[in-house]
């Protein structure tokens, strides 16, 4: 099956190629990615080809849906990315260089890049860690907070929890009172 995301680049000009990918839910999932529920990403590349080194240029800039990792509701998330990729052109048919996230060596007989790795990589290792609802963007004039009522929940869980920890507490400061009484 044909992936939309290669680019075929022998017979290329040496000059500057404009390119657009979607990047949607089902990029994702076939990369094994599944805290998106939507996707609805757009990517950008120029593609700056020259002799034996090409400059690719992305701009990655759309919306995605996922889980606030405070209060566990879906929330819309502006996903931007600006980033440079070098993909050098050896001169060997054999492969004899280490690839980095800013340079990727191509052996000589190979005749497409594909750039899904390169996206999928950066953006995953950029996103931040934690994605709560007041970075989110305002969605169809809901309002960009977490659910008070499930954060109150959360809260009463965590209540309950400090209460099953404090038998423990209260049996040390039996022992404690009782040493200094002794
Ligand atoms: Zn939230």
């Amino acid at each position: 099956m044909e992936n939309s995301y290669k680019i075929a680049f022998v017979g290329l000009k040496n000059k500057v190629y404009r390119f657009e990918f979607d990047i949607d839910t089902e990029f994702f999932r076939k990369m094994g990615y599944e805290d998106f529920h939507n996707a609805e990403v757009l990517a950008k590349l120029d593609f700056d080809k020259r002799e034996n080194i090409f400059e690719l240029r992305f701009e990655i800039d759309g919306i995605v849906t996922l889980e606030c990792d405070r209060c566990n509701e879906l929330m819309d998330y502006e996903l931007m990315a600006d980033f440079t990729v070098f993909v050098k052109y050896l001169s060997r048919e054999t492969l004899d260089a280490d690839s980095t996230d800013e340079i990727i060596y191509i052996p000589k007989n190979e005749t497409h890049i594909d750039v899904s790795k390169m996206m999928y990589d950066y953006i995953l290792l950029h996103k931040p860690m934690k994605i709560t609802h007041e970075m989110g963007i305002v969605n169809k004039g809901k309002p960009n907070e977490c659910d008070q009522t499930i954060l109150s929940k959360l809260k009463i869980q965590e209540e309950n929890t400090e209460e099953e920890v404090d038998p423990r507490f209260k049996v040390l400061e039996k022992l404690k009172t009782n040493l200094y009484n002794e």
